[in-house]
């Protein structure tokens, strides 16, 4: 029986086929990236949300509360009783008029995405949701990542929930201390590379090959089938409703890859209308694919993307020793691996991609504490973005925009503070320093 669901390459000049039970990061036989397919036509796809939406209610099997798991309909590669959860995707998505004045958008038109509140504070969960379940599927014993933090974070807590041993690859210096504190309290073999993260990708690369340990990073593509939940549930929370934009902070480019792939699926199953346009955000330090996409006008082109354009500008970074660099450690990669299918969702969701710089992420980043449940510096990203998008008026006062957040506040205490006590932003808080005298305290109240 041929199986419903299934891996194919990318490149259509290739688009070989695999086995969903196999464990593979490229195609082998063209060494491009590989998407899971379903053959939707055999499967049993409800034809309205409304079941997903009752399981929601249902707290008795951890695979309906799971936000990932109750739409597995959607991403059925797995026997529904060997998915892993630890109860991922419990998130909110809710309207924020202060940050919609911020950005200067009319009242009740932004939303915002709350990715923090996964098991362990960041949207990895979701994805490590579907690559453990992939893992366990295939009876994996060891898997491994390079991680800017929030992975490591992620795989170390879904390794040790389903019995796995797990190695992560950091580079040196550049980790917020919220991040490596759970790598290491989740008790994960933590492996500091003197490098960036790109050099660390490199590296868990040739590890996984030789060593024959199963990659979990966003290359790993059952991982960005969990990823396409988070945009599930933005259309969940808006009734149904398909928002106007997507705003998105853009690093490997995994969410940007995994919401285009999310809508074009919808679409096709007539779950949707429309689709939204998407807005990826790059910081300026680490700004590769706004480069390539809005100066290089690198496209998609239905898949016949000029790849030797891509390796030029590459040579190029490698040439000038060039580093990334932003205070937004969760994006600070040059070398996205995920760049091909991150211009294909551009091209799905007529897309575009914007850079802002550290001062605008911060500031964001304050405005969301101020005025939200807070987030990550990376995570501001995505409402500078939309600050920008909406000075530009490419982005009307009227429409509707879902920003992600992508991390939870207390990932980065160290920037979070340095911003409010030392930095002078425009929502610098700084504590108030006084004797341990009355007087003097009550002077130093505002009342
Ligand atoms: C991983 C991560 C990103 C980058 O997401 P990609 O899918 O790699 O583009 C952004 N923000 C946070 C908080 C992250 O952990
Ligand atoms: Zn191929």
């Amino acid at each position: 029986m041929t199986q419903i669901s299934y891996q194919q390459c990318l490149n259509p000049a290739c688009a070989a086929e695999y086995d969903v039970q196999e464990a593979l990061f490229a195609c082998p036989a063209c060494g491009d990236l590989l998407d899971v397919r379903y053959r939707w036509e055999r499967m049993a796809v409800p034809a309205d949300w409304s079941i997903f939406e009752d399981r929601w209610a249902n707290r008795s099997d951890p695979r309906d509360f799971s936000g990932v798991w109750r739409f597995r309909e959607l991403l059925a590669f797995c026997p529904p009783e060997q998915l892993v959860t630890v109860g991922e995707g419990q998130t909110v998505c809710q309207a924020n008029d202060g940050i919609a004045a911020y950005v200067r958008s009319r009242p009740g038109r932004v939303f915002l995405q709350y990715e923090g509140l996964n098991p362990s504070g960041s949207f990895k969960d979701n994805g490590m949701a579907a690559a453990f379940s992939h893992a366990r599927m295939i009876g994996v014993r060891h898997v491994a990542c390079a991680s800017t933090g929030n992975t490591s974070a992620s795989v170390a807590l879904y390794a040790h929930a389903c019995g796995m041993q797990c190695s992560v690859f950091i580079g040196s210096g550049r980790i917020a201390y919220g991040k490596l504190s759970q790598a290491l309290d989740y008790g994960a073999q933590t492996i500091q590379i003197q490098g960036d993260f790109d050099d660390c990708m490199r590296r868990v690369q040739e590890v996984c090959r030789d060593k024959n340990l199963y990659l979990v990073n966003s290359l790993n593509p059952f991982r960005l089938e969990g990823q396409k939940t988070i945009m599930y549930r933005v259309l969940e929370s808006l009734g149904w409703r398909v928002p106007d934009w997507i705003v998105v902070p853009g690093g490997n480019l995994g969410n940007s890859s995994a919401f285009g792939k999310a809508f074009a699926e919808l679409k096709e199953l007539g779950l949707i209308g429309k689709i939204p346009r998407l807005a990826v955000i790059n910081a300026a330090g680490a700004d590769t694919l706004y480069d390539l996409y809005e100066n290089q006008n690198l496209r998609f082109n239905g898949g016949r993307v000029e790849a030797e354009r891509i390796d030029a500008y590459y040579a190029r970074l490698n040439e000038s020793g060039y580093r990334p660099h932003t205070l937004a450690t969760a994006i600070e990669i040059s070398r996205p691996v995920n760049l091909k299918k991150c211009l294909r969702a551009l091209e799905i969701c007529r897309g575009l991609v914007r850079r802002v710089t550290d001062e605008e992420i911060l500031d964001a980043k304050a405005a969301v504490g101020r005025f939200g449940l807070g987030c990550e510096p990376a995570s501001g990203a995505s409402v500078a973005g939309l600050k920008r998008l909406r000075a530009e008026g490419v982005i009307g006062a009227d429409e509707t925009v879902v920003c992600i957040l992508t991390g939870h506040q207390l990932k980065d205490p160290t920037v979070t503070v340095d911003y409010h006590s030392r930095h002078q932003g425009e929502f610098s808080n700084r504590p108030r320093e006084v004797p341990d005298e009355i007087d003097q305290i009550i002077r130093a109240l505002e009342l």
